[in-house]
């Protein structure tokens, strides 16, 4: 983990204090979930890619029902460009959004075949250019399957980032900005994982489980602060 010192603020930079309680977040959610990676799974940019883009409104779990079967039989970008639609649907089907996805992993293919010689681009610029494929989809590629450090603001991410006051943004591009600014870069794959762990498993939309959390000292949101005294009573 990155040891590198805050630098003091400046017009673009957050305060210092924000900074190192940052950090500190990050820290302790290492500790929290040293297991936190990518709930996708794949062997390759490509099927990372396709299962990224399955992912749109399920969960990881069911994605990865379906890919063994599907990663067989299109192995690579031409498969999916000449792909059979209902044969891909069917096999996408659990996913939901099923037609939608068929055609954003045909143009998928088609595109890498076109434009990359069949192979997924490892450059941002690149990947948001392909169908289907957005900022948050191409981050995790990057970070995940070509280890280029990358924040992806999906709804845990956004969610915690402002219940840890990170940032008052909405706008996940506002949002990812906002926490490059506070962690170091060879930490953004990982937080992300860590924050969507934290997420999905602690820090839950409707129901946080801030008496369970490891960070409550460093979250403004929590609400209860574990080994602190209670706060003073309103006058
Ligand atoms: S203290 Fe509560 S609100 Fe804050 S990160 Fe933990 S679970 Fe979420």
């Amino acid at each position: 983990m990155s040891t590198a010192q805050p630098t003091a603020p400046g017009p673009d930079r957050p305060p210092v204090a924000l900074v190192r309680r940052a950090r500190r977040v990050n820290r302790a959610l290492a500790v929290r979930w040293p297991d936190a990676r990518c709930e996708l799974d794949f062997r390759s940019p490509l099927e990372l890619l396709v299962a990224t883009v399955l992912s749109a409104q399920t969960t990881d779990v069911r994605v990865n029902q379906v890919t063994p079967a599907l990663f067989a039989r299109y192995p690579d970008a031409a498969a999916y460009a000449g792909a059979d639609p209902v044969e891909l649907e069917d096999l996408i089907r659990p996913t939901g959004f099923f037609r939608a996805k068929a055609r954003s992993l045909q143009g998928l293919g088609r595109a890498l075949v076109e434009r990359f010689d069949g192979e997924v681009p490892p450059r941002l610029e690149d990947l948001v250019t392909l169908p289907g494929v957005g900022r948050k989809t191409a981050n995790v590629v990057l970070g995940d399957a070509f280890g280029v450090p990358g924040i992806t603001v999906d709804t845990h991410v956004g969610r915690l980032a402002r219940r840890l006051g990170w940032t008052t943004e909405e706008d996940p591009v506002k949002v990812e900005r906002d926490i490059a600014a506070l962690i170091p870069r060879p930490e953004w794959t990982l937080l992300s994982h860590r924050l969507i762990f934290h997420g999905r498993r602690t820090c839950h939309a409707r129901k946080p489980d801030c008496a369970t959390c490891p960070i409550t000292r460093d979250c403004p949101s929590a609400l209860v602060r574990v080994g602190a005294p209670p706060p003073p009573a309103a006058p």
